[in-house]
C-alpha cells in the first residue's frame, strides 16, 4: 500500500454516498483549499488530494474499481487512475478559468525581468545624475504586432484541438475508459496555429530589439542599490504584462572620501605643533575645500563631525555627516634647528620616564567612530 488516505474520508462522505453528495462535498472543499484563495499552509497538497478523490469517486467506473481494489489496484497488476490536472477539474465544476496559473493551459504570461549593471563614478552616486543605457530585450514583434503571423495573414484555429488548446485521449483498461487530457502538441496550448510565420520573429510574436533608455539616478545611491524601471523588462507573452528592468549600481571608490552609509569619512594629517597648539587647517568637502579649526591638544584619532555635510539620504531629505579623522604625524627627519627646538621642549616636559598610559589605537578609534 502507498499510505494514501481513503478517498471517501478525504471528501468526508460515506461509502454509499450518491453522486450528488460527492459533488457537493467536493465543491465545498475545493473552494476552501484552492491555493489561489486559501490561507491554509498545506492548501496546494490538500487541493490535489481533494481533486484526486473527486476524479475517482465522481466516475462510476473508477469508483467501482477503487471500491474493489483500493489505491493499489488488482493484486499483482495495479493500476493508475490517470489523474488530470486538479485546476482543470476545478474549472469544469465551477465554470471559471484561473488562467493565470502557469504550467497549464497557456494563457497570457508576464515578461521576464531584466538586470542591467551600471557603473557610476563617486560623484554621480552622491549627487545623482542621468545616464543613458542601451538594453536589448524581447519586445512584442513590431512586424506582426505579436501575432506571429506574417503581415496580411492571421493565425487560424488549430485543427488538432479545435481551438481548445487541449487534446483528450481515451485510455481503455479492463476497468473502463479513462480520458487523459494533455496540452495540444500542435499549437502548444494556444488553440491557434500560424500558417505563414512572420519573418521578423519566426512566428514567436516577440523579437530582440535594442532600446536606448535614460535612467534617472537619484542622489545618495551606493553600490548594490537597485533601481526598478517598471515595465521596461521583456514583453509578456500572449498579451501578458511586461517584466521590469532592474538597474544594479556599482559605485567607484573615491581617492580620499570613504563612505559609511550616508556618512563620509576623510583622514586629516596634522603635525605635532598643530596638534599641541591647535590650528586652522584646510579640509576637503563634497563642496570643495574648506577651513576648520583644530583645538589645542588634538590627539591622533580625534574626530570632528560636520553635520549634514555627508552624502544626501536616498529619496528623503537631509544628508549624512562628514567625519574628519585626525592623525598626528610625528616627523621622521628633523633639521638641526628643529632638533634643537625639540630638545628644549623635551627639557621643559621633564626627563623622567613616565608610566605609559595605553591610548586606544588609531584603528580602535576608527572602529568606534564607525560604530563597528
Ligand atoms: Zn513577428
Ligand atoms: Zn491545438
Amino acid at each position: 500500500m502507498n499510505g494514501k488516505r481513503d478517498y471517501y474520508e478525504i471528501l468526508g462522505v460515506s461509502r454509499n454516498a450518491t453522486q450528488d453528495e460527492i459533488k457537493r462535498a467536493y465543491r465545498q472543499l475545493a473552494r476552501k483549499y484552492h491555493p489561489d484563495v486559501s490561507t491554509e499552509p498545506d492548501a496546494e497538497a490538500r487541493f490535489k488530494e481533494i481533486n484526486e478523490a473527486y476524479q475517482v469517486l465522481s466516475d462510476p467506473d473508477k469508483r467501482a474499481a477503487y471500491d474493489r481494489f483500493g489505491h493499489a489496484g488488482p493484486p499483482g497488476v495495479g493500476f493508475d487512475f490517470g489523474f488530470r490536472d486538479p485546476f482543470e477539474i476545478f474549472e469544469e465544476v465551477f465554470g471559471v478559468d484561473f488562467g493565470f496559473r502557469t504550467g497549464r493551459r497557456r494563457g497570457p504570461r508576464r515578461g521576464a525581468d531584466l538586470r542591467y549593471d551600471l557603473h557610476l563614478r563617486f560623484e554621480e552616486a552622491v549627487f545623482g545624475c542621468k545616464k543613458e543605457i542601451e538594453v536589448t530585450r524581447l519586445e512584442t514583434c513590431p512586424e506582426c504586432r505579436g501575432s506571429g503571423a506574417a503581415p496580411g495573414t492571421t493565425p487560424v484555429r488549430c485543427g488538432t484541438c479545435g481551438g481548445t488548446g487541449q487534446v483528450r485521449q481515451v485510455q481503455r483498461t479492463i476497468f473502463g475508459s479513462f480520458v487523459n487530457v494533455t496540452t495540444c502538441p500542435v499549437c502548444g496550448g494556444t488553440g491557434e496555429v500560424v500558417a505563414t510565420p512572420c519573418s521578423r520573429c519566426g512566428g514567436q510574436g516577440r523579437a530582440h530589439i535594442s532600446r536606448k533608455l535614460t535612467v534617472n539616478i537619484p542622489a545618495g545611491v551606493d553600490t548594490g542599490t537597485q533601481i526598478r524601471l517598471a515595465g521596461e523588462g521583456e514583453a509578456g507573452e500572449r498579451g501578458g504584462p511586461p517584466g521590469n528592468l532592474y538597474i544594479v549600481l556599482d559605485v567607484e571608490p573615491h581617492p580620499y572620501f570613504r563612505r559609511q552609509g550616508d556618512d563620509l569619512l576623510v583622514e586629516l594629517g596634522i603635525n605635532v605643533a598643530q596638534a599641541a597648539l591647535g590650528a586652522r587647517v584646510t579640509i576637503p568637502t563634497l563642496e570643495g575645500e574648506e577651513q576648520i579649526d583644530i583645538p589645542p591638544g588634538t590627539q591622533t584619532g580625534a574626530i570632528f563631525r560636520l553635520r549634514g555635510r555627508g552624502v544626501p539620504h536616498l529619496r528623503r531629505d537631509g544628508r549624512g555627516d562628514l567625519l574628519i579623522l585626525t592623525r598626528v604625524e610625528v616627523p621622521t627627519k628633523l633639521t638641526r634647528e628643529q632638533r634643537e627646538l625639540f630638545q628644549k621642549l623635551a627639557e621643559t616636559l621633564g626627563g623622567e620616564s613616565v608610566v605609559e598610559v595605553r591610548q586606544p589605537t588609531f584603528l580602535e578609534r576608527l572602529r568606534e567612530a564607525l560604530g563597528l
